[in-house]
């Protein structure tokens, strides 16, 4: 099977055209989610009046803890698509920075992305860009979907092995009060050293805009590493490998590679495709804390679902 015949539709047509999914009805708007993104947003207007070198400092080192460590390191390749095993101490504190990230708890997170792999650009897939690029980059996230959040068993169904993890459910039922104590946190550091204005600047710039930058990035694996780049595996998808995305998400935009081999822990398959994240992974199995990382593309078939 081979990509999709949209798949080479120019960008501008694709981003001219506003369809979305029929369930996607206004009953089905996730009004208090989209009411916290926009508040979030309304950060990039104070985020001029509120720089400082420490705030850059902590959006940048944030940015790494979160996105990095936690969504692409410990949400994707570990939680979703079990492409090692981490020492339990370790998973769980990378998975409680994937929490940070604002991009809701790990168990739903892992899910929504299985559901991503086993229904890739069909029905059900979550944010596939064939109804158009805003879908798949952002607007897919603010409609409760008919697989995932009509009830807790298509989670369970979806991610059994990590509903029943009681440490990990912790963080699914407890992630808006973790992000909110941590801004709390960021914001009394702040003030601590450097007053109201510090307080402020750590918080807009380490706590909101960081949280914006993260959300967009891996919006991005979504839309552009699904519409934008070359194709090194003749995949039954329109997943693309994007270096813009690879870059801004330490490697997560090899996304064709990935949806040809899922379980593989490594997305950057060839020199040039440089892959932090893989880098991490190789240091951690140096470390002797994660074992049975999966490496070989051979002994995979490609495209395969998480479970193979
Ligand atoms: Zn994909
Ligand atoms: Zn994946």
């Amino acid at each position: 099977m081979s990509a999709p015949h949209w798949v080479n539709t120019p960008l501008l047509a694709l981003a001219a055209n506003h369809h979305i999914p029929s369930y996607a009805t206004a009953e089905r708007l996730n009004v208090p989610l989209i009411s916290v993104y926009i508040a979030l947003y309304m950060a990039i207007v104070a985020a001029p009046f509120t720089y400082s070198l420490a705030g850059l400092i902590t959006f940048g080192v944030l940015s790494f803890a979160t996105i990095c460590l936690g969504i692409t390191l410990c949400y994707h390749r570990l939680l979703a698509h079990r492409s090692y095993v981490l020492a339990r101490p370790l998973k769980l504190f990378l998975a409680l920075l994937g929490c940070l990230a604002f991009q809701r708890g790990p168990i739903w997170w892992s899910a929504c992305h299985r559901l991503h792999h086993s229904h890739v650009d069909k029905d059900g897939d979550p944010h596939s860009p064939r109804y158009s690029v805003l879908w798949s980059h952002f607007l897919w996230a603010f409609f409760t979907h008919p697989q995932l959040d009509e009830s807790p068993e298509q989670v369970r169904r979806l991610a059994p092995d990590l509903y029943d993890d009681p440490a990990l459910q912790f963080l699914e039922t407890h992630y808006t009060a973790i992000n909110v104590l941590f801004l709390a946190l960021l914001f009394g550091v702040g003030c601590g050293f450097g007053g109201l204005k510090m307080g402020l600047s750590i918080l807009v710039w380490g706590g909101l805009l960081r949280i914006i930058y993260g959300l967009n990035a891996t919006w991005l694996v979504n839309s552009a590493a699904h519409l934008w780049g070359y194709r090194s595996y003749n995949t039954p998808d329109s997943s693309r490998n994007n270096w813009f995305v690879a870059l801004l998400t330490w490697g997560e935009g090899w996304h064709n590679n990935h949806h040809a081999y899922p379980r593989l822990a490594r997305m950057g398959l060839q020199w040039f495709e440089l892959d932090v994240t893989y880098a991490i992974i190789c240091c951690l199995r140096w470390l002797k804390v994660a074992t049975q990382v999966v490496i070989k593309p051979p002994a995979l078939p490609a495209a395969q679902a998480w479970v193979k």
